[in-house]
């Protein structure tokens, strides 16, 4: 047994791991895992970028969507002024 997940077993893991719905060492385990090799690390990428994961990220905040839209605004107000 080793300390570290092989890639295999990383990646078989990610989906859960991205869900956060493995064990604690487990997880720490493909954190570390991920730390040092880039190829698992563009793996969860790859992942986070699908649809269900990522509505789950995008979702719009709750609090102040009407603040948010104005200041949306202002900052759209502000790119054009530099354009012209
Ligand atoms: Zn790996």
């Amino acid at each position: 047994m080793t300390l570290l997940p092989s890639c295999r077993e990383v990646q078989t893991q990610l989906t859960e791991y991205a869900e956060g719905t493995l064990p604690l060492p487990r997880r720490i385990g493909i954190w570390i895992h991920l730390f040092f090799c880039h190829v698992c690390a563009g793996f969860l990428r790859g992942l986070r970028a699908l649809p269900g994961l990522a509505k789950r990220a995008l979702a719009p905040p709750e609090a102040a969507p009407e603040e948010a839209s104005r200041a949306l605004a202002e900052i759209q107000t502000r790119l054009k002024r530099q354009q012209s």
